[in-house]
């Protein structure tokens, strides 16, 4: 059975703590009412996934995530025949799984999913929601609260590698960005107990850093990474190591960039 990322219905107990940034939520309730499929498009670590976590523990649905890549098969989604004791038997794949629970199918990086894969989503994602199980005969009609939600980040996918338009326009879209200095500096003080002053010094050097990515870098700091710098902080750790290890060393890997990061690093700490 070929790898797939699998957080498989994560049913949290918990409430799990999402800043929203403006009216996503909303928008995303009036999607689930309407029975409508929705896409996120935003930067790696800005809170897309634990944006749709938040919601199916909101609207009390089952969560079953697909980290999507590029040997993600149908097969992988859907469900296959396994060989047991007793002979062969179906098991159903993730999405086969929330189509008859009514849970959310999330497929983070969906465009890093081969196009005949996707090609499945099709008749889930417009009004005939349902699932033709070509491997067994069955076509499942999905259940009222199922809901597809499927992410990307528009930043490093190169033209051929966008969504078909036709599988693009079944879905109602969400741009994320990073959040606002505010908001930020707040997800920082919660999330990783950040102390105010320091979750302020964080996320002036993320904003500086992130003007630097037009010339030097492939990706800018993200909220992910600015709570790890935090929580090293938070516990001692000296600042300007973890500026090199939290910001610094994941954004690059060469020399002459990293010198030019932990200079602006030095700014602040
Ligand atoms: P993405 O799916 O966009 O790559 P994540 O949702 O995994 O990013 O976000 C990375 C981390 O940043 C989360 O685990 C969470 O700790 C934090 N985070 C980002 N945005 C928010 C937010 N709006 N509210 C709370 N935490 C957030």
């Amino acid at each position: 059975m070929s790898a797939v990322s699998l957080e498989a219905a994560t049913q949290l107990k918990t409430e799990l703590y999402y800043q929203a940034q403006g009216n996503e939520v909303t928008l995303f309730e009036y999607a689930n009412q309407h029975q409508l499929p929705v896409l996120i498009k935003g930067p790696t670590g800005c809170g897309k996934t634990r944006f749709v976590t938040h919601m199916a523990k909101k609207l009390h649905k089952p969560l079953y995530t697909v980290s999507c890549h590029d040997d993600l098969t149908a097969a992988d989604l859907v469900g296959r025949h396994l060989i047991g004791p007793d002979g062969t038997y179906w098991q159903d794949g993730p999405l086969t799984k929330a189509v008859r629970e009514g849970g959310i199918c999330y497929l983070d990086e969906v465009v890093e999913a081969r196009k005949d894969t996707t090609v499945v989503l099709h008749p889930l994602a417009d009004d005939r929601r349902i699932l033709p199980l070509e491997r067994t005969g069955e076509l499942i009609e999905a259940a009222p609260d199922f809901m597809l939600v499927v992410s990307y980040n528009p930043g490093y996918q190169n033209l051929l590698k966008g969504m078909k338009p036709s599988t693009r326009q079944r879905f109602v879209a969400l741009r994320f960005e990073y959040p606002t200095m505010e908001l930020e500096q707040e997800i920082l003080i919660k999330e990783a107990g950040a102390a105010p002053n320091l979750a302020f010094k964080l996320v002036e050097l993320a904003q500086a850093l992130r003007r630097l990515e037009q010339n030097d870098l492939d990706e800018v700091a993200s909220t992910r990474l600015l709570i790890y710098a935090a929580k090293m902080m938070s516990s001692g750790m000296n600042p300007l190591d973890v500026c090199r290890c939290c910001l610094a060393e994941p954004l690059s890997d060469d020399p002459e960039t990293i010198k030019a990061l932990m200079d602006v690093a030095r700014i602040y700490f």
